[in-house]
């Protein structure tokens, strides 16, 4: 009985190390990512921005474009309709939750429930939590950090780095690690 046991937790010893490698090896960039378009994303400023006294509309574009200029295949532009274009969809929420902000992607048009970003997307809605980001540079951190979700980066957990894909960080725009995370993302 106990050698079987020992047995055991041996094998979940290595299964477990080799589990913390793999994730120590992908943890900061997610399995999935946008499918259509190769990294060429169209974004739609959802009208509902418009209900803040906070100007989204110019957060929204700066944080995008913070993200242009760095991957030759990223490129977000902003459209002005939904219904050729199939755009991420930009736009602010009162939700009562903890967070700054969310990403949330579907591989549907017509899904009703999210999908996970370790398998592709189609489009994603990138919302940032207006009561529960205290002032500008907050919201423009979370914009930003938000959608460098969108373009696939997860969280950055390197103690040694600073980066806006961090949590609680008050960056706002993306940082060289993130730069270089981008580029691995997107050969
Ligand atoms: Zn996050």
């Amino acid at each position: 009985m106990k050698k079987i046991s020992k047995s055991v937790i041996t094998t979940a010893t290595t299964i477990l190390l080799a589990a913390t490698m793999l994730s120590t090896a992908n943890a900061e960039l997610y399995a999935g990512k946008r499918t259509p378009g190769n990294g060429n994303i169209p974004y739609f400023i959802h009208s509902s921005v418009d209900n803040y006294s906070t100007n989204y509309t110019n957060i929204y574009t700066s944080a995008a474009s913070s993200w242009n200029g760095i991957n030759s295949h990223v490129s977000l532009s902003r459209v002005y309709e939904t219904n050729n274009s199939k755009p991420d969809v930009y736009g602010v929420s009162t939700s009562q939750r903890t967070l700054q902000g969310e990403m949330i992607c579907y591989d549907s048009y017509s899904a009703s429930a999210p999908s996970h970003p370790s398998s592709n997307w189609l489009y994603a809605m990138t919302l940032v939590y207006d009561n529960n980001t205290p002032n500008e540079v907050a919201k423009k951190s979370a914009a930003v950090h938000e959608i460098g979700h969108t373009l696939g980066l997860a969280h950055t957990f390197q103690p040694n780095e600073t980066s806006v894909m961090s949590e609680g960080n008050f960056f706002t725009a993306p940082r060289d690690y993130d730069k270089a995370q981008l580029n691995l993302k997107w050969p």
